[in-house]
């Protein structure tokens, strides 16, 4: 018996033959020699492992091809690929956030393909700041005296904390040291940043004086956190943020607020309630507030900090600016979006778009979209239009979903609603979809223009 396992693994190809065969130079075209060799050597390890495992196993050459062929297929797929989200989450995070203007990405595209005025001043031909091409924008559209734009709001959060706050005191209520996605704490930044956190009031209602009580003169900073992923209902006390700003005032400390979100545009022009604009934030008197670029804001990954000149300018030149500087592609797509706000083109923002869209476009959107299904699936499964809840995401506006609409889907062919969903997202262009009662739903708000014929073209390869 031992001897007829080693006649097989004798009986393998040898790495030479493997990659001397006709249609492997193909792929070694596609994939480079070195993985394509490394994809063959670990793929013979795991038949050898298998032959020991299975003593009847007889993998002949064609069984080997056919098996390495299955996998340069899915080596040779880019990693980061578009998808279709049909999950009704505007600012989905693991989905990439928020989708660009078009013109945004024409700026961006144009940025990356030449030299660009990145640090370069044209009219003194001397070196210019990368921060200047956004900044008198910025402060334009918000109406503060300065900007600093770096990485992420993250980092907007750190810089601001370790540059104005570093060996000395921060108050924060108790009902805003928030955790927003994995790694992101109020207090681990604090500790990060070298501030110490001082927490006020309790879970659900902090006042004035627990504010007015803490101040000593070791406080730097009053900062106030927008609570971006849950929220807190009953009773409940916050300190509205001018009185916050006048006490910070009174006792020469800065009123700092992270507003996450960051809306440019008021809640209600998008049809929400209740959140205030980065604009409102400043009249209200915060000294710097920071944001973020990809979400409510649907621009590129970026962070802002906006406020006080005074303040701003301490920042500008501290060592960890470098770490946390911005790449010209992002700045490229962020001038592009800021100008689109001042223009007042917002309709061309994809995120404030889906979110502006109205009840019943969608379900007219949708009824189309399910008769197109009907006719092209006939019999092979059940396409209904069905009330849905959508939702903001990005860690915004938890506690009220958007009203929306989706198409069903059930077929028996397919199994569970979670079989077709993983189907689905094995696609040439992955659709991820949402799931509700065992029924597999396509959410028509976060559809983009092109979006259903990409859905059609995948359950084509399902039936
Ligand atoms: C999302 C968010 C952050 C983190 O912003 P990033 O741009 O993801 O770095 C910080 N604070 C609040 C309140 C947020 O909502």
């Amino acid at each position: 018996m031992i001897e007829a396992i080693k006649d097989k693994m004798r009986s393998l190809p040898a790495m030479d033959l493997l990659l001397s065969q006709d249609w492997v130079e193909e792929w070694i075209s596609q994939l480079g020699r070195d993985t394509v060799k490394l994809l063959f050597s670990d793929l013979l390890s795991d038949i050898r492992r298998k032959i020991l495992e299975d003593e009847e196993l007889e993998p002949s050459l064609g069984f080997i091809n056919e098996q390495a062929k299955k996998i340069f297929t899915d080596e040779v797929k880019r990693k980061l690929r578009p998808v279709v989200n049909a999950t009704g989450v505007v600012i989905h995070t693991n989905l990439g956030r928020s989708c660009l203007a078009a013109e945004a990405i024409r700026a961006v595209c144009d940025i990356a393909a030449s030299y660009s005025s990145l640090e370069y001043d044209l009219l003194t031909g001397t070196r210019g700041s990368r921060n200047s091409l956004v900044e008198g924008l910025l402060c334009r559209l918000i109406g503060v005296e300065a900007a600093l734009v770096v990485n992420n709001n993250a980092a907007a959060i750190v810089l601001c904390l370790s540059a104005l706050a570093n060996g000395a005191e921060v108050i924060v209520s108790r009902g805003e040291l928030v955790e927003i996605g994995g790694s992101f704490r109020i207090p681990d930044i604090m500790k990060f940043s070298g501030a110490k956190l001082i927490e006020v009031g309790t879970t659900n209602r902090t006042h004035l004086k627990d504010y007015s009580e803490a101040i000593t003169k070791e406080t730097a900073m009053i900062l106030k956190v927008h609570p971006s992923n849950f929220r807190i209902e009953g009773f409940t006390a916050q300190v509205p943020r001018c009185e916050l700003a006048e006490l910070a005032a009174q006792n020469g400390i800065i009123f700092m607020e992270d507003m996450g979100s960051g809306l440019l545009i008021e809640a209600d022009e998008l049809g929400l309630e209740g959140e205030d604009s980065v604009k409102k934030c400043i009249s209200d008197g915060a000294d710097i507030v920071t944001f973020s670029g990809d979400k409510m804001l649907g621009g590129p990954q970026i962070g802002v900090v906006a406020g006080k000149r005074e303040i701003i300018d301490k920042l500008r030149n501290v060592q960890i600016m470098r770490a946390f500087r911005v790449d010209k592609m992002t700045l490229a797509a962020f001038e592009t979006t800021i100008r689109i706000y001042l223009r007042g083109e917002l309709g061309k923002i994809p995120v404030v778009s889906m979110l502006k869209q109205e009840h019943d476009e969608i379900e007219k959107r949708a009824h189309r979209f399910a008769s197109i299904l009907r006719e092209k699936f006939n019999g092979a499964a059940e396409f209904s239009v069905i009330p849905v809840e959508d939702a903001v995401g990005g860690g915004a506006y938890p506690a009220r979903p958007l009203k929306g609409w989706g198409v069903s889907v059930t077929s028996h062919a397919w199994g569970s609603a979670g079989n077709l969903q993983a189907l689905l997202r094995q696609s040439d262009i992955p659709i991820i979809a949402g799931a509700k009662d065992d029924c597999l739903i396509f959410h028509i708000r976060t559809l983009l223009d092109g979006d259903e014929e990409k859905i059609i073209e995948a359950l084509k390869t399902l039936f």
